[in-house]
């Protein structure tokens, strides 16, 4: 059997699962009536992205010191792929001595190189950078989904373009820093500390290490324990593109050893956080007063509101991309539908037609449009909160699809007759669940909107 062949029969192995899903979506039947036209009958055909593009190692080293090493103690643990449960390699879990190797590398590499070397010098290896991107972007997005499970439309056309697009901003920034706002002169602050979350790793990664390099620091990441991969071949990339070594260090491991460690190491002067709003809250307590200085982007419940006088089809495309674009995991999700009563029915009824089209599966099939929840913690938090929001009374709706019986996997979710108070209006789910409210006047619009303790963002 040719590698096509097999590549092509073990995929259709892995995504039998997912057959049944395709009935219904899309799909006409019935025998024609004489004199009626023969209704169409469309069948659907996957279009799967090859996995063969990604070469992945079966275990994986910290990144310090402009090498792969392994961390001091040997301790590893393993990454899936959430779509499958397959393990996908196994990871070094660094450990507090590790932390230490890579900032005080990433101190010598600001203080010798990186700091003193002329911004137009800078920018060179960040275009470098974003350029090997583009040039390896089908690895990069592959090598996201299957460590995200996010579908391949999502990691391809968003994810990758734009970490790239942010080196090539940022490059350009690196010989501008007089006129960016900063005063004249502007100094680095010297080696930050980067701790990222699951939903947009390889972007998140993007969006700490490209500024901050512009900028004159260096850079310690970790990324979430369950999605390394991405940050890995970033930093495979930027060994490619010759940054001298230290200036970008990737340790991996969970964020309680690594993580804790790499914030409170004496070493770092900068702790750049996205995460969950509780972990935000440990790190500005533990920071404060150390004159360090801590950027935090947290969590969000965003309300999208819709007046009676919107363009209903295209407000349906808002909703739907507000809540369903990455599986719902995003902070500034449009998690709350806040719409006027007097068209709450033809959007519910439009939003539900809407949400039976939409394909959830397959990660790598082009088609689809949701993947899987990235871990099980929190497709057990997603579970958990819809399950609150029937207990409180508000209505559960999921549009028919069989979900695979591997991975983790959660339907499109859409709650109605929800009150300000339930969970599920108040609590960021992070996953496919839309709440809907109604309101009459627009102040009632904006008390409700802003009824949570969540200010990241809205939509109008
Ligand atoms: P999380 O807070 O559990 O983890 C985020 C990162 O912090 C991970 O790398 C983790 O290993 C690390 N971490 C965990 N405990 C730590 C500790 N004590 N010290 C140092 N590091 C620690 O969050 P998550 O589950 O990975 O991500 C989901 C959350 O992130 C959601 O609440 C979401 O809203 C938020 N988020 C916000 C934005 C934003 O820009 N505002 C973007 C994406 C995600």
């Amino acid at each position: 059997m040719s590698e096509h062949e097999h590549a092509n029969n073990s995929e259709d192995a892995a995504v039998s699962d997912l057959k049944d899903e395709s009935a219904g979506i899309g799909e006409t039947s019935g025998h024609p009536v004489a004199g009626e036209r023969p209704e169409q009958v469309f069948e659907y055909a996957r279009a799967p992205e090859s996995r063969s593009v990604v070469h992945l190692r079966s275990s994986y080293g910290l990144f310090i010191d402009g090498a792969f090493v392994e961390p001091v103690d040997a301790k590893s643990y393993k990454t899936e792929n959430p779509a499958t449960e397959e393990v996908l390699a196994e990871i070094a879990a660094a450990g507090v001595e590790d932390v230490d190797r890579a900032v005080q590398a990433a101190g010598r590499a600001q203080k010798m190189v990186w700091g003193p070397m002329p911004g137009a010098e800078r920018a060179k290896y960040l275009f470098r950078i974003a350029r090997i991107m583009q040039e390896r972007s089908r690895e990069l997005a592959v090598l996201e989904s299957l460590d995200n499970g996010k579908p391949i439309r999502e990691s391809r056309d968003v994810d990758v373009p734009l970490a790239a697009a942010h080196f090539f901003y940022y490059a350009g920034w690196a010989d501008k820093l007089d006129y960016a706002g900063f005063g004249p002169n502007p100094a680095p602050i010297g080696v930050a500390g980067q701790v990222i979350p699951w939903n947009f790793p390889l972007m998140m990664a993007a969006w700490k290490l490209a500024p901050a390099l512009a900028a004159g620091n260096t850079c310690v990441l970790k990324p979430a324990s369950t999605t390394p991969l991405s940050a890995l071949l970033l930093a495979e990339i930027i060994q490619q593109a010759d940054l001298p070594p230290g200036v970008v260090n990737v340790i991996t491991g969970a964020g309680s050893l690594a993580g804790a460690a790499l914030v409170a190491h004496p070493g770092v002067d900068k702790v750049a956080f996205t995460g969950s709003t509780e972990v935000g809250k440990d790190l500005q307590r533990a920071l404060a007063g150390t004159g360090k200085h801590l950027t935090l982007e947290l969590g969000g419940k965003a309300a999208n509101i819709v007046f009676e006088d919107a363009p209903l089809d295209q407000a349906i495309e808002g909703i739907v991309n507000g809540i369903f674009f990455n599986q719902g995991e995003v902070c500034c999700a449009g998690s709350r539908l806040l719409v006027q009563e007097s068209i709450a029915d033809i959007v519910v009824e439009r939003l539900k037609r809407r949400l039976a089209t939409l394909r959830v599966g397959d990660p790598l099939d082009k088609n689809t449009d949701l993947g899987a929840i990235n871990n099980p913690a929190q497709l057990d938090k997603i579970r958990e909160l819809a399950a609150a929001g029937e207990a409180e009374g508000a209505i559960r709706w999921s549009p028919s699809c069989t979900l695979p019986s591997k991975g983790y996997w959660f339907a499109p979710t859409v709650f109605t007759n929800v009150s300000p108070a339930h969970r599920i209006a108040q609590e960021e789910i992070f996953g496919p669940v839309l709440s809907v409210l109604t309101f009459r006047t627009p102040e009632e619009a904006v008390a409700k909107a802003n009824n949570t303790v969540y200010g990241l963002s809205a939509g109008v």
